[in-house]
């Protein structure tokens, strides 16, 4: 029974934890998020440097995303105005480019592989023949593999792999392609790819990542009664007979259940102590990370890539991202490098001179950049590895759940599966009622 003495405490601000506080908010149920950092968003932020907003990362949605849009929306978004929504298009400079056309589904898909450019006629079809047969298997593996594997056993040649198949894996999954979950990969492809041509399409913001959601949620929960206090982190969780007492350096506070929406690492700190919780804290630590970087590039205002997002090949640069096209900011370029690699060996100011030099090899940007700076989030996403283990957002103690990307989902470590595990552990919370 939920009764009316409920009271809950979230602990993160991020995507998991603002999603949860809304949820539970919207039904009425008090709510109180406590957040360690000074500002909302965790591994999706808005960040302030050179008098220019950026984003901890640059970060792209997919129309599949139909829990995060929706969201977004509840606490006051408008997805047409916050994001530059465009078709599916992957195009990597001057050797590949596939376009979906606005067809019916799945004629969008087949007709973008057979049109791509940059692939011979019979790797066209075998990947148009790999999307059937997985559409005939419902995505579904008996056994997970890795997706190299998984790609090699369907007839990829190696040319089709690198060019199409890895970059979506890699942007997908944060992953190496001969380390990442085929099944994870294959779940990201049925939503997406296997999709309508709306699922398939890629969402842009023009809005910083603490913007978009999680400082709109804030003042959504402040409307509903709730609160939500930064600069304040959880130092202990204490489970007590009647709910949870939460310690942070302001005192200790009773409610009557707890979400932990923290970082994996901070949630298995929490959770070791707690003898009941102590197996699900294993399960974390035994959780590997990978890193993503974002190197922002500022040149003056008239420079200009081809496309609001182009790929290259064999560079360090991955993905670039023209922040004019997309929000506006004109002459500020963000290139992202996704997943482990040698990049993470050179310091910050030679990887911007690196990016500098591809840009100007590749598209002939002459111009000094007039300044950059480097993010590295060295533990961005979980590594989404073969039959990873995950946790559930449910634990042995009632009224203790756990949220966050990392926890069990379809998804690989995403907004959108962050957002679902919120939603789901304050379900759990509204289905005692
Ligand atoms: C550079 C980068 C690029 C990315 N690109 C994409 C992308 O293109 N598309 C996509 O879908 N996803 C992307 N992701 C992944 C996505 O950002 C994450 O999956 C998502 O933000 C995770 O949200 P979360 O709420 O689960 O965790 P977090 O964002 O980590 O939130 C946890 C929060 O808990 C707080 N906290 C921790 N300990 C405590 C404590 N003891 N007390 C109180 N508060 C605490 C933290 O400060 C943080 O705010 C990217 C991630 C990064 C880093």
């Amino acid at each position: 029974m939920l009764h009316k003495q409920t009271k809950v405490s979230i602990i993160g601000g991020g995507y998991a934890g603002m999603a949860a506080a809304v949820t539970l908010a919207a039904q009425g149920i008090p709510v109180i998020v406590f957040e360690s950092a000074k500002h909302l968003g965790g591994r999706a932020r808005g960040v302030l440097q050179n008098n220019t907003q950026l984003d901890n990362g640059q970060h792209i949605l997919l129309g599949c995303y139909r829990e995060t849009l929706n969201i977004i929306e509840k606490v006051g978004g408008n997805i047409g105005q916050d994001f530059l929504r465009l078709p599916l298009q992957l195009t990597l400079h001057h050797c590949f480019e596939l376009k979906a056309p606005n067809l019916p589904a799945p004629l969008h898909l087949l007709a973008a592989l057979l049109l791509a450019k940059g692939l011979s006629f019979s790797e066209r079809i075998s990947a148009g023949r790999f999307m059937l047969t997985m559409r005939r298997i419902k995505f579904k593996l008996r056994d997970d593999t890795n997706a190299l594997d998984l790609l090699r056993t369907y007839k990829q040649s190696e040319d089709l792999i690198r060019m199409m198949w890895e970059p979506i894996c890699i942007s997908a999954l944060n992953t190496p392609i001969n380390k990442a979950s085929a099944q994870v990969f294959l779940n990201v492809l049925r939503d997406s790819l296997n999709g309508s041509f709306a699922d398939s399409e890629m969402l842009l913001p023009r809005v910083d990542f603490s913007a978009l959601f999680p400082n709109r949620a804030a003042e959504f929960v402040a409307k509903h009664s709730g609160k939500v206090l930064t600069s304040c982190g959880v130092e202990a969780i204490i489970p007590r007979d009647d709910g949870v007492e939460l310690v942070t350096a302001q005192g200790s506070h009773h409610f009557s259940h707890l979400i932990c929406a923290a970082s994996p690492a901070s949630s298995a700190r929490l959770f070791s102590t707690i003898p009941a919780l102590a197996s699900i804290a294993d399960q974390i630590n035994a959780i590997s990370y990978q890193p993503i970087y974002t190197v922002y590039l500022q040149y003056p205002a008239h420079v200009v890539l081809p496309h609001a997002m182009l790929g290259f090949d064999h560079c360090f640069t991955q993905w670039l991202f023209d922040k004019g096209r997309i929000a506006g900011q004109h002459g500020l370029i963000a290139a992202v490098i996704s997943a482990e690699g040698l990049h993470q060996a050179l310091s910050h100011d030679q990887l911007a001179q690196k990016i500098a030099l591809e840009l100007c090899d590749q598209l002939g940007i002459i111009e000094e950049p007039l300044w950059h700076q480097v993010i590295a989030e060295k533990r961005a996403t979980f590594s989404c590895e073969v039959n990873l283990s995950r946790p559930a957002n449910t634990t042995p103690n009632n009224n203790i759940l756990l949220a966050g990307d990392f926890t069990a989902g379809d998804y690989p470590s995403t907004l959108e599966g962050a957002v679902m595990s919120g939603i789901n552990a304050a379900n759990e919370i509204i289905s005692t009622r």
